[in-house]
């Protein structure tokens, strides 16, 4: 049994950036990427006014005469504005060489050739010089930029359609367990209602991956057979259940038996001690234990930092803070615990309901807190860390 700051180690270290492929700018969204992005443009590409309003070339005067007018998308290339004279223009329009300021339309007062400036203004203003945002040639967005709406948004300025991205993993879920059932039938004595695939894909969705599951009963030769196809398959394997030490858990065997070498077995935390992380060479494999609790703590805080990394993320982790708790809680010692936790008005507070077979309280949590493996006590006002879970 090694502590959780280990195994998280053992996890990264066996994790490396999976390999770059061009994807569509429109599919890029959440993607992280595998190359600078360089502008070939310069940005804006031309002077252009920042407000509805005159471009003056400025005179000892406070009257102009309105010779052109620079609509948005017009060429004013060849509109020439002696000193004295002014250009209507609006937002977004080419400013001409000659002007040497805007003024905006609020402090003008026009009368028919003649627009009059009401108020004083800067020199210069108003106009958004070319390249001032970013010039042709030099880079737009660093490697390793993990692509948020704006950062599509700025390659999209540049006319750029396509990015070089690392892929995302192909991850599959094996779902063991005889007494589990689908929702839509019937339950019978002994069984339950099967929830954790439908939990750990929405948890990864939620994260930005897309996982699909598949069923085996607890049977030695199927599991054995069917994650040594999953294995061919996929980037990532994630179990659940079965990897206990009950005579029904096959999962363990059936990884040794398709040469998965164990990278770690046996967490000390609660929940999820019996989480298992083992690899191949093509494939990482996190057999997760069954309980929701534990299955759903493992993916937030060992499953998704490794889905993280193969991304080519730098960002890793969950956000974590710092917090007081507003609550007190009693542990032995030996165990980090990660509790479901409420933060409110920047204190956390622990929930009711804490066993790793309940997800009522999780369903209410918006974090999950840590306390460390030799905490007794944690008494109100004690800072802990938590991780911020998604609203
Ligand atoms: P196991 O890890 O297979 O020993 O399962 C531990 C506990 O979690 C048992 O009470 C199982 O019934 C329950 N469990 C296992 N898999 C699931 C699942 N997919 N959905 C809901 N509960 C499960
Ligand atoms: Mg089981």
């Amino acid at each position: 049994m090694i502590p959780v700051n280990e195994a998280l180690q053992r996890i990264l270290t066996r994790t490396s950036a999976l390999d770059a492929i061009n994807i569509q700018l429109s599919e890029a969204l959440g993607y992280v990427l595998a190359e600078d992005v360089l502008s070939p443009i310069d940005m804006p590409p031309f002077d252009n006014s920042a407000m509805d309003g005159y471009a003056i070339n400025e005179f000892d005067s406070d009257e102009y005469k309105v010779v052109a007018e620079i609509q948005a998308g017009m060429n004013a290339s060849d509109v020439t504005l002696k000193p004295g004279e002014a250009a209507r223009i609006f937002t977004g329009a080419m400013v001409p060489a000659s002007a040497t300021t805007v003024v905006k339309q609020e402090i003008t007062l026009r009368d028919g050739e003649t627009v009059k400036i009401t108020e004083a203004f800067q020199s210069g203003g108003n106009i958004r010089k070319k390249a001032e945002q970013i010039q042709s040639g030099t880079l737009a967005l660093e490697k390793a930029t993990h692509l948020n709406a704006a950062a599509i948004g700025l390659i999209a300025m540049l006319g750029i359609d396509s990015v070089k991205v690392y892929r995302k993993p192909l991850i599959k879920l094996l779902v063991t367990g005889n007494e589990l059932v689908e929702a839509g039938n019937e339950l019978q004595a002994g069984q339950i209602y099967e929830s954790n695939a439908i939990t750990i894909i929405s948890a990864l969705k939620e994260l930005g991956f897309d996982a699909t599951a598949v069923r085996v009963a607890d049977d030695y030769e199927a599991t054995a057979k069917i994650v040594g196809e999953l294995l061919q398959e996929c980037d990532v394997l994630l179990t659940s259940g079965g990897i206990s030490v009950g005579d029904y858990d096959f999962v363990g065997k059936a990884m040794e038996e398709n040469g998965v070498r164990t990278e770690f077995y046996k967490v000390k935390q609660k929940p999820g001690k019996p989480l298992f992380f083992g690899s191949t060479d093509s494939c990482l494999v996190f057999a997760l234990p069954g309980n929701p609790a534990s299955a759903l703590t493992c993916t937030y805080i060992y499953v998704f930092p490794a889905l993280q990394k193969m991304t080519g993320s730098t960002s890793l982790h969950l956000e974590k803070r710092s917090l007081p708790m507003a609550n007190s809680y009693t542990k032995r010692p030996g165990l980090t615990h990660y509790l479901k936790g409420r933060v409110v008005d920047g204190t956390v507070e622990s929930l009711e309901h804490q066993s790793s077979s309940m997800l009522n309280s999780f369903a209410l949590s918006n974090c999950l807190i840590v306390v460390p493996e030799e905490a007794e006590k944690l008494e109100p006002g004690d800072s802990v860390s938590v991780y911020i879970l998604t609203k």
